[in-house]
């Protein structure tokens, strides 16, 4: 008997003959015992496949272990099965709809009359781990399109049919079995479910079959699913953490902001502690933009619709619009945007190169239609303040002004306390060029700026090409918070559109009349959102300079009332805001409320303190500091808060 021989080439570049049939699980074993162990899936000439496929022909082999990404996904598919698998057992009526992987985990979808209730999930998750310690195998099965079909009939799986019907391409269908459980699939998987122990099943959520209203509702159990344990605390830890921080529980806490049925969704008031803080941020940015050249100015918050049409906004834009407003037989639009005003202020007169380049910046409100379902605390508005600015120049100042951008939104992370960020440059595509303003080599232009400006600056930076709006290349940069999450933060946008839609001009050094390059550019993005991120970053303790309560004094009882007014009149006096606490009650309790508002100081004045002059400082993080002259303690909390220092 001859067997045929096949050469498989490993990713180091060594080759093996082996026998055809051999399967990638037989090969690792070769290669050590260890990597079969460590196996999760193979991938053969670039293609995923289980461990136990027969190789049939030369081809290129890789054992994937926990350090490749893909072993993950398919670990987190599998994880989908084998929840499936423990609602059969469990409630074996159910309808099974799709169940991928997902980004931190897994779902899979089911058609059942009663709601999944948290009880439910614990019996399914009990009853997963019940069936992952069996180390049932996942096995791959085949069966003729007609029988893959009757199988499902005869169980009432309609969902499943449909699929079968829809996908199954070729006479023979593909399936996975786990125990009594089968799946349509095309896998691949992980060989058994012995493996699977780092998941938690998180929630259940209602979606359409396929995506699509109108259709059967289905309900999803959404799991959470990690190669090892500490990943999955890990993951778990920063959900609690996201939860802790969640801007919109500590806005209502520290009695920052209110979102108000009465007025309607995603509008937002300030009270004067958010107001304080927004003073703040606004008054470091009117600073800031002076200081670099921008000139602050100010526009309508309703505008002619006309003005729109030329804009192009009342057309790519209208789906994000408010409805026009009618006044004396003329439409009137509020504004989404504040480009269009800009944009008039500069054609206001002609301009001549030597005023270029023109930078005007306003803390613009803006209007915009989202629908009520996608609202999310001061994260998804529709009333908001853009930190909006324009910059029009000539093509030779473009890097320039680019880069300046750029410094501005390191600061900006700086001072209000990031140290990380991320740098996105999203370009156009260049096989569409019908879909764009501006030709090609413009584009090639814009893009080439904003790339040599950030290799110039050497700022690690990711491309994403395609990504771009119609109107012009753009950088992102994202900053990433306490706990890890990236938010974006400051664009820098070309836009070929607008210059040529309002006939924008200058008259150049020649004499002639030339159009700008126009920039728009937004810092914190949006004043409202940006203020959602601070309070998560912060977890509502900002720092002494933001913070909207500066210092509380704390008298022992009221016999000290005298001493510590005078203190707090002295403290005010300084430009600082204190609170006095003079309430009848108890110091812990005093202290307790000051520590949950999260007032950074809190100075403790008794009998001690009134005669030497002194107050007892505490800090809301660090503790008791002991006492200190009431002189001393107000320097230094000058120039914490002149410094904007993160303590
Ligand atoms: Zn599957
Ligand atoms: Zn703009």
């Amino acid at each position: 008997m001859t067997t045929e021989t096949i050469q498989i080439t490993l990713p180091d570049g060594s080759t093996r003959d082996v026998p055809k049939g051999t399967t990638p699980a037989q090969i690792a074993e070769q290669i050590g015992p260890r990597l079969l162990k460590a196996a999760f899936v193979a991938r053969v000439d670039d293609e995923l496949v289980d461990l136990a496929k027969p190789l049939e022909q030369n081809s290129k082999l890789a054992i994937l272990t926990s350090k490749d990404p893909d072993s993950l996904q398919v670990f987190r598919h599998s994880a989908a099965h084998l929840l499936a698998a423990a609602v059969m057992e469990l409630y074996p009526n159910v309808k099974l709809g799709i169940g991928p992987p997902t980004e931190t985990g897994f779902f899979y979808e089911f058609v059942r009359e009663e709601p999944f209730t948290q009880q439910d999930l614990e019996k399914i998750e009990a009853k997963m781990h019940e069936l992952a310690e069996k180390d049932i195998p996942n096995e791959r099965k085949w069966l003729p399109k007609p029988e893959a079909l009757e199988l499902y009939r005869s169980t009432n799986q309609e969902f499943k049919c449909e699929l079968v019907e829809e996908k199954a391409t070729e006479p023979m269908v593909s399936f996975y079995t786990t125990g009594k459980f089968i799946d349509f699939c095309r896998g691949p998987h992980i060989p058994s479910t012995g493996r699977i122990k780092a998941f938690k099943l998180m929630n259940v959520a209602g979606a359409y079959w396929k995506g699509q209203e109108g259709n059967p509702q289905m309900q999803r159990i959404y799991g959470a699913a990690f190669l090892e344990q500490k990943d999955l605390d890990e993951y778990l830890h920063k959900l609690e953490e996201a939860k802790r921080r969640d801007h919109r529980k500590l806005g209502a806490e520290l009695d920052l902001f209110s979102i108000q049925d009465e007025a309607g969704p995603g509008l937002v008031f300030w009270h004067p502690k958010g107001g304080i803080v927004r003073r703040e941020m606004e008054d470091w940015q009117r600073a800031e933009l002076t200081k670099r050249g921008y000139d602050l100015v100010f526009t309508p918050h309703i505008m002619l619709l006309d003005l729109w049409k030329t804009s192009g906004h009342a057309g790519f834009y209208s789906a994000n619009m408010f409805g026009p407003v009618e006044v004396e037989k003329a439409d009137y639009q509020l504004k989404p945007m504040n480009c269009p005003g800009h944009v008039l202020i500069y054609k206001s007169h002609l301009r001549s190169y030597r005023e270029l380049p023109v930078r005007l910046a306003e803390l613009g409100n803006v209007y915009r239609y989202e629908r009520s379902g996608v609202l999310h605390g001061l994260l998804r508005v529709r009333g908001f303040t853009q930190d909006d600015a324009h910059i029009f120049c000539m093509p030779e100042q473009i890097e320039k002004e680019v880069e300046d951008c750029i410094r501005f939104a390191w600061e900006a992370l700086r001072v209000f306390g990031f140290d990380r960020y991320e740098v996105e440059l999203s370009g156009g595509d260049r096989s569409r060029p019908e879909d764009y303003a501006g030709s090609p080599e413009e584009w090639d232009k814009a893009e080439g700026a904003l790339r040599s400006t950030l290799e110039r600056m050497n700022v690690p930076y990711k491309f994403i090409p395609g990504e771009a709006a119609f109107y012009g290349p753009k950088i992102d940069v994202k900053l990433v918070d306490a706990i890890g999450r990236p938010w974006q933060l400051t664009t820098v946008q070309f836009d070929f559109n607008l210059p040529k839609r309002f006939k924008l001009e200058y008259v150049g050094e020649d004499g002639s009349r030339h159009q700008p390059l126009m920039v728009h550019r937004a810092l914190f993005g949006s004043i409202e959102r940006f203020f959602g991120v601070l309070i998560e970053h912060y977890a509502g303790a900002f720092p002494a300079w933001l913070a909207p309560v500066q210092v509380s004094v704390l008298p022992v009882s009221g016999k000290f009332s005298e001493y510590a007014e005078k203190v707090t009149k002295q403290l005010k006096h300084a430009g600082f805001r204190v609170h006095y606490d003079d309430r009848n009650e108890k110091l812990q309790a005093k202290i307790r409320d000051a520590q949950l508002q999260k007032i950074p100081y809190m100075l403790i004045i008794g009998g001690k303190e009134a005669e030497s002059a002194t107050v007892s400082v505490r800090h809301r993080a660090k503790g008791d500091l002991g006492p200190r002259p009431t002189e001393e303690f107000s320097a230094d909390l000058r120039r914490e808060i002149d410094t904007k220092a993160v303590v």
